[in-house]
């Protein structure tokens, strides 16, 4: 590969973006950029009943929330456009019409019964259900009499018999068909729209594509392409067909595993970063065990050879934890930017975010930032700072505040309180350690009364960074509510 390299991510706007669709994108993505090469992005929107501008915006959102931009295509423009293929009928019809003049396709008018009749009778007799080419030699006499009884026509490719139809796939090696199990295939439909293996390769080829890169589903699809190459006589570019995904119990991946789509990561806080580490690990292994990568990072390791052949295994855990760890590293104005509308949607905030509100929810991110593996979690974290009503969680926590030595603690912490020139974290840690110094009772004595008189729970953030989150005033309130004057 050099940067010769011309690779394409042709989504279906059937839906949004799922995670194999990203996946594939991204293993192109990170190809083009590897090599110099150039990305396209073009729309197969020839399903007409279920294709949607609203899919496509999705998807196209989804590729560049994730980083992954493109060098020509649609939106982009370049010079080997339109980039949707239902704008691109007249270049399908033309290519039809040339095999049919060179013998390579034929008109079909066989009706749905009568496929289905062909098709039962060969399961019957326990054989491969395939069109056996009943209008391959339809006089122009015949057509005519079909025609005028309004019969619809579809343009069948003539399939060769007997031939190996070799995929030298880049991932699986060399995969050989049969051509005699194929059958005469629809190449345009009796609307005039062309099928998927027809538009694929006109487009693959007019556009210069180099290497295709694609989920396994479509490897079964590849021998039917290199056919139409060969007849079209263009050279078929290069394949890698990458594993299907599966979820942790080894059946297709579904939403009964996790979410399929990318906006519903995304709607639930996770980092474009983070997906597009765990994406490229669904396939993909790197050569040491670090798993942590930058997009940056992955250009420079991201190789075909290193990725295998057999499936790839959705772990929402690993996701988890994956995005946890950009958690950890993010800057916490960008996660409170993020946190804002959950904690809005939770009724924790209301109206506008001030810059003095912003820098106290800022505080609040910091205290969980450790423990949050997506964002939309830190609701379940953060109660304790704003419910000012304090109920022990638990007998557990209520006993804590029964201990001989609470009356003393609180009166020493209530005086460092007042104290403290400014609470801040520093300050408040540095307090705490001379408050455990000076009542000698070790540091589980002094923390965990405090934390349960200020939360009524005995887990939760670190102890210097609550204090500061509620401030002098509502300290002395919630001591005033759980262990009195
Ligand atoms: N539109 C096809 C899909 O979304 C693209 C297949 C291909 O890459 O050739 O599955």
């Amino acid at each position: 590969m050099d940067s010769s390299v011309r690779v394409r991510f042709a989504p279906s706007p059937t839906g949004p973006l799922h995670i194999g669709g990203a996946r594939s994108a991204l293993f192109n993505w990170l190809l083009a950029r590897k090599f110099g090469g150039k990305m396209i992005v073009r729309i197969e929107d020839t399903d007409l009943e279920r294709s949607s501008r609203e899919s496509e915006e999705n998807i196209l959102e989804a590729l560049l929330w994730l980083g992954l931009d493109w060098d020509e295509g649609i939106k982009k423009g370049g010079d080997f456009g339109p980039y949707r293929q239902t704008e691109r009928l007249n270049t399908y019809t033309e290519a039809a019409q040339k095999l049919i003049a060179q013998g390579q396709a034929y008109y079909c008018y066989c009706t749905e019964d009568e496929l289905e009749a062909e098709r039962q009778d060969l399961l019957a007799r326990g054989e491969l259900p395939r069109y056996l080419g009943k209008c391959r030699s339809l006089s122009a006499e015949d057509r005519a009499k079909l025609e005028a009884k309004g019969r619809k026509k579809v343009i069948r490719f003539r399939v060769p018999e007997n031939e190996n139809l070799v995929v030298n796939d880049l991932v699986r090696g060399d995969v050989i068909f049969e051509s005699n199990g194929i059958g005469d295939y629809v190449i345009v439909k009796s609307d005039g729209i062309p099928t998927y293996n027809f538009a694929v390769v006109l487009d693959d080829a007019l556009m210069g594509i180099t290497h295709v890169v694609r989920g396994e589903e479509h490897l079964s699809n590849t021998p039917r392409q290199l056919l139409l190459y060969h007849a079209l006589n263009y050279a078929p570019p290069s394949f890698a067909h990458v594993s299907l995904i599966l979820g942790k119990d080894r059946s297709k991946m579904s939403k009964r595993h996790g979410a399929t789509s990318i906006e519903a990561y995304k709607s639930q806080g996770y980092l474009p970063e983070a997906i597009a580490n765990f994406l490229v690990l669904l396939g993909w292994s790197p050569v040491g065990e670090e798993e942590i990568f930058t997009l940056d990072e992955l250009v420079e390791q991201f190789s075909l050879d290193r990725v295998a052949k057999n499936p790839a295994v959705f772990d929402v855990d690993k996701l988890n934890w994956i995005n946890g760890q950009y958690i950890r590293k993010s800057p916490v104005e960008r996660l409170t930017g993020m946190a804002v509308p959950y904690l809005k949607e939770a009724g924790y905030i209301k109206g506008e975010i001030t810059p003095d509100l912003f820098d106290w929810l800022k505080m609040i991110v910091t205290s969980v930032q450790d423990n949050l593996e997506f964002v939309a979690q830190i609701t379940e974290r953060v109660g304790i700072y704003f419910n000012d009503r304090i109920e022990m969680e638990n007998e557990e926590a209520g006993a804590v505040l029964k201990d001989e030595d609470i009356p003393q603690v609180m009166a020493a912490f209530r005086r460092k309180v007042a104290e403290l020139a400014e609470i801040n974290p520093e300050n408040t840690k540095a307090m705490l350690k001379a408050l455990t110094k000076e009542l000698k009772l070790g540091g589980k004595k002094v923390y965990m009364p405090i934390r349960v008189a200020l939360t009524g729970q005995t887990h939760g953030p670190e102890l210097f960074h609550i204090i500061p989150v509620l401030g002098r005033d509502r300290i002395m309130a919630r001591l005033a509510q759980t262990v009195g004057e």
